[in-house]
């Protein structure tokens, strides 16, 4: 995948040279590029911003240089991209999305600051390419960098090859739309606490049935807006016992056999 993030603070981006997104960096399996927007600007201040017509607080970054970077970043001979434009007004981020972002070849993030880019970049932009305008959640950050940062570390680790236990994807929290088990490892016993029974059985069907009724508890406290989104024939009469013990009401007549 390519990645270009477009930014006035590129040194923000720097933890994406370390860990498992760097090393996927140096494995060739993810080519990013992070871009000054200052450099394409044409004053000696470098200005990207201006205050907002309408008056108001705050300055809103000017489309003239944004502009320009898109034309460069999306100039004939360069791989198509979808624009990716963090703001609290975008679509919310999630892990649906982030599966969505993982299979497009190239990807452009450009990053707001102060109150945000002349609306007049990304209007301009969706004509000419595919457009997402994401937040991360209902509340407002500095800049964008923060948020690319997140998507980019959520998608680049569906990318194929990443993880050495591709495996691990599908058990994780959100891969069948519910929150993951708990996990333990060594030692059996701290302070006082034990590791269940179960996962030290090796009985592999116990320890799968142990886990979904984790999920499925854990879901239901926790975020029962997710088990309302799932289909009832995605649980079984164990799932719907276990759901039915934490006090969520499914429908005997919808369940799976
Ligand atoms: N005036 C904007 C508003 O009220 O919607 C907030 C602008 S915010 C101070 C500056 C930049 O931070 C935004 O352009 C965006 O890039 C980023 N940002 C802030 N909150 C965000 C969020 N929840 N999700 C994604 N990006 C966010």
């Amino acid at each position: 995948m390519h990645v270009d993030v477009v930014t006035i603070f590129p040194d923000y981006l720097t933890p994406l040279e370390l860990s498992l997104v760097g090393r996927a960096r140096r494995a060739g399996l993810l080519d990013l590029a992070v871009h000054d927007l200052r450099s394409w600007t044409q004053d000696v201040h470098r200005t990207v911003d201006d205050t907002p017509y309408g008056g108001g607080a705050g300055m809103v970054m000017r489309p003239e240089p944004w502009g320009a970077a898109l034309d460069e970043l999306t100039a004939p001979g360069r791989p198509p991209a979808r624009l990716v434009v963090p703001t609290p007004v975008g679509e919310r981020f999630d892990q649906a999305m982030a599966q969505r972002l993982a299979v497009e070849p190239r990807l452009i993030f450009a990053c707001g600051r102060y109150e945000g880019i002349d609306q007049r970049v990304i209007e301009h932009a969706t004509s000419r390419m595919p457009v997402t305008e994401v937040s991360l959640g209902d509340f407002v950050l500095f800049g964008g960098e923060v948020a690319v940062l997140v998507i980019l570390e959520a998608v680049t680790r569906l990318i194929p090859g990443v993880l050495g236990n591709a495996g691990s994807l599908d058990e994780e929290s959100y891969a069948d739309g519910l929150l993951e088990a708990p996990v333990y490892t060594k030692p059996p016993q701290w302070r006082g606490h034990e590791v269940p029974e179960v996962l030290r059985s090796g009985d592999h069907g116990r320890i799968a049935r142990w886990r979904r009724d984790q999920g499925l508890r854990r879901t239901v406290t926790r975020r029962p807006d997710l088990i309302a989104k799932l289909a009832p024939e995605k649980f079984d009469k164990k799932d719907i016992a276990v759901l039915q013990a934490a006090g969520f009401q499914v429908s005997a007549a919808d369940m799976a056999e």
